[in-house]
């Protein structure tokens, strides 16, 4: 096993929850581990005529709350262990949201980079021939999610239609829009976090329009934080980072020309008009707000002391670390947790579940509203509870979620 094991991270945050909300411990022992683990065992018929053999899971968390949801991870160093902290993520995610949804998550062991689409079309149809019976649009919602695509979505959709004989658009979420996706879908995880941002900056009476943001990551979550900064808010982009380097320009970078650059070279560094920086100096940068838009573990105990930003705002999935965590909070830094940051894209996802199940097609302008409302209904919630036990807001996310989530387990009368 790794050094790094996120189910150990995510039971640990479990506990600390638990422990404040008293929770008994026949709760205790229910909710820290998944209800139901699948694996499969998937052969592929690869393009040089040989057979590979792949390893996929999928892992429903809970469903006290509804259908379980939560996305397919492609990755070569996929666990189990990887797959059920982030089922145990969806759970509370969907329950600081307080979407009508369980947490679920999948994965398969190989690496997309080196298959072809005819390769990935066969293995995401394999996947579901072994996962139809226990998906379904009131059971359990995959999505896109690392290294997964619209695409896949369709190809996955298609499989599950021909096996059921039925057209159930809403079986999965994030899928083109010519078969039932959503508007808005894109940029959800950065909408959504920037409405949490808007909010946090008016408890910290942060101007946004004069506020200066540094961005960790340019792929999906972090391009549109960037682009969504300067237009939503007019908020001054100062630096920005990729594995390629991170660069800086004081007087502001315009996002959506770093994408142009990034999209002909591969990566920020270099673009024109801005100085080259150390990938770690952009985490610790005198600025209002800081995305961390990378991968989990970018703010440990080395460098917490040393970040400076007024808001962290959580886009990638556990950057913070538990000992830094404790070191932000004493240090009185506003960290909006992943949990509710990142959790505009698993919304626009519900609303797409939403949309197939009446045959609706939202507006754009339609899911943004919706989706502020609920991301500012969720913020409020956790910052009330932080604010009430003088705890952080992570612990406190945690909090208004496990409650609701065993309130529910309570409810069913199954403990
Ligand atoms: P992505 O692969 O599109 O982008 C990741 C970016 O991070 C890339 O630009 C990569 O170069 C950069 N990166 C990796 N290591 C880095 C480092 N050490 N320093 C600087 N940059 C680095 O992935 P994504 O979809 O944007 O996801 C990013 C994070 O956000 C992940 O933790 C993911 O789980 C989380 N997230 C994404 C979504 C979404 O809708 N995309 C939703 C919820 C959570």
């Amino acid at each position: 096993m790794s050094e790094y094991n996120p189910m150990a991270v995510a039971q640990s945050q479990f506990n600390m929850a638990a422990e404040i909300l008293d929770l008994d411990e026949a709760m205790r022992e229910f909710l820290r581990w998944p209800m139901r683990e699948f694996s499969m065992r998937l052969p592929v018929r690869m393009d040089d005529g040989s057979v590979e053999v792949f390893q996929g899971f999928r892992v429903q968390f809970n469903d006290a709350r509804g259908p379980t949801k939560g996305g397919i991870r492609f990755h070569p160093t996929e666990t189990l262990d990887t797959i059920r902290a982030l089922g145990m993520w969806m759970t509370w995610k969907c329950a600081v949201m307080d979407l009508p949804l369980g947490g679920a998550k999948g994965g398969v062991i190989c690496n997309p980079k080196a298959m072809s689409a005819r390769e990935l079309e066969a293995l995401c149809r394999a996947y579901i021939r072994e996962v139809a019976s226990i998906i379904g649009p009131g059971r359990d919602v995959p999505a896109p999610d690392v290294y997964t695509t619209p695409q896949m979505m369709a190809w996955m959709m298609d499989e599950y239609a021909k096996i059921s004989g039925w057209s159930h658009l809403g079986v999965i979420t994030g899928k083109p829009l010519s078969v039932g996706g959503s508007q808005g879908r894109g940029d959800a995880t950065a909408r959504g976090g920037w409405y949490t941002v808007r909010e946090a900056a008016r408890e910290l009476s942060i101007d946004l329009s004069e506020a200066t943001v540094a961005v960790q990551g340019y792929g999906n979550a972090g391009s549109y934080a960037a682009t969504l900064g300067r237009q939503l808010f007019g908020c001054k982009v100062v630096a920005v980072s990729d594995t390629g380097g991170a660069i800086i320009n004081e007087d502001g970078l315009d996002p959506q020309a770093v994408l142009r650059h990034k999209t002909e070279t591969g990566s920020v560094a270099g673009f024109p008009e801005a100085e080259a920086i150390a990938n770690g100096e952009l985490l610790e940068l005198d600025v209002d707000v800081l995305w961390p838009a990378a991968l989990e573990n970018a703010i440990d105990k080395d460098n917490a002391e040393r970040i400076r930003a007024k808001i962290v705002a959580e886009a990638a999935n556990g950057p913070t670390s538990l000992e830094a965590d404790e070191i932000l909070y004493r240090n009185g830094i506003h960290v909006i947790p992943d949990l509710l940051c990142n959790a505009g894209g698993v919304t626009v996802s519900y609303f797409e579940m939403v949309q197939n199940a009446c045959l609706e097609q939202w507006s754009a302008e339609c899911v943004y509203e919706r989706l502020d409302a609920k991301m500012t209904r969720a913020y409020h919630s956790v910052l009330q509870l932080a604010k009430r036990e003088d705890i952080d807001m992570r612990t406190a996310a945690c909090m208004v979620a496990i409650q609701r989530v065993a309130q529910a387990v309570r409810v069913r009368g199954w403990i």
